[in-house]
């Protein structure tokens, strides 16, 4: 063995045992992009022991000041309260263009960052969509392997980061502030159709009765839209809660666990984890392919030199065949 894979054996060994810095460590190398640290990456995620009890994997999603942070918060509070281990990883693909993090500031989920049963991650920045949703899957097997429960994973609802998180977790939660009429023709119905469960949140003071009509207004949207066979009846299901005054997080919590043991009894949860992936392999296909390109030089300034040739009117397909080509000839010679 060499030294580099011995010490990434120790490292997995670290993580299953539950050392939270081992499992930073074992996070930031993952996003690291630098190629010896890829490698590395690669013989930790190896050396990782097989998964027992899946955890449950968990998207949540909802715009900015619908109350995603605070929601996490109470509802991991009350899952670690009762003696759940709670990860929550952040992809926000803005983060790098804005300068800052949906979970940048450490302040957002104060109480449940420092509950000993909690983890939290931010998102890496300066990423694109593509290297966030690589990086968030590993990192999402790193905290499986690490023995949490929960796995959240949070995203702002901007562009396509929902369908990309929707696509590396088991349940799809979509949370939604109490208006009714014109917000619900702002919500994105590609949004709906993915979400499990729609919780209007801030169900409290002068805005519980507004989330209750919302909520009816949802659910009735919802099921003109889908109809899911191989989910129990009532689902995808709208709920209120209020993520402020805890009410109604215990009703969510019940809501998704049928879900989850429901799929996992009818095995759709592991084919559904089979598809995910078969996705994800042909990502690291797709990207390697990109990666062994970018890696020569010749290739590089081909590439360079199509682009600029399709810019200015060239044939787009001829010039990619080109340029395949000469990968395929680099690749033989
Ligand atoms: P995020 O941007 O989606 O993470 O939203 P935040 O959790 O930061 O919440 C945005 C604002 O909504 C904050 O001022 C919260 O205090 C408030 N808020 C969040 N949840 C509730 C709720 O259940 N009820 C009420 N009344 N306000 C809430």
């Amino acid at each position: 063995l060499t030294t580099g894979v011995r010490d990434m054996a120790e490292l997995a060994a670290r993580i299953a045992a539950g050392d939270r810095r081992a499992l930073s460590k074992g996070i930031t190398l993952v996003e690291s992009t630098r190629p010896d640290h890829r490698a590395e990456a690669r013989a930790l995620l190896a050396a990782l022991p097989a998964l027992g009890r899946p955890a449950m994997r968990l998207g949540l999603t909802g715009t900015p000041g619908v109350g995603k942070s605070t929601f996490i918060e109470s509802f991991g509070l009350m899952l670690a309260d009762d003696g759940l281990r709670v990860a929550v990883l952040a992809v926000d693909p803005s983060s790098g263009v804005s300068g800052g993090s949906i979970l940048g500031d450490k302040t957002r989920m104060d109480r449940l960052s420092r509950h000993t049963g909690a983890y939290i991650r931010p998102s890496p920045s300066n990423r694109t969509l593509g290297g966030v949703a690589r990086r968030t899957r590993e990192a999402v097997r790193l905290c499986e392997a690490a023995g949490f429960d929960l796995v959240l994973i949070e995203t702002v609802g901007v562009g396509q980061s929902e369908t990309m998180v929707a696509n590396m977790t088991d349940l799809f939660l979509l949370l939604l502030a109490p208006a009714g009429g014109d917000e619900l023709q702002g919500v994105k119905r590609g949004i709906m159709e993915m979400a499990d469960l729609v919780l209007v949140n801030k169900a409290d003071g002068a805005l519980k009765a507004e989330a209750e009509r919302a909520a009816a207004d949802y659910a009735g949207a919802l099921r003109l839209m889908r109809h899911r066979p191989i989910d129990p009846d009532g689902f995808p299901k709208v709920r209120t809660v209020s993520a402020m005054t805890g009410a109604g997080l215990a009703e969510a919590r019940s809501e998704l666990e049928t879900l989850f043991n429901w799929r996992r009894k009818q095995g759709v949860l592991a084919e559904r984890r089979r598809t995910q992936d078969l996705g994800w392999f042909r990502d690291e296909v797709d990207a390697g392919l990109r990666d062994l390109l970018d890696s020569d030089e010749d290739l590089r300034a081909k590439l360079a030199d199509s682009a600029r040739a399709v810019a200015d009117g060239a044939a787009p397909d001829a010039a990619a065949a080109d340029l395949l080509d000469a990968l395929r000839a680099r690749l033989s010679g």
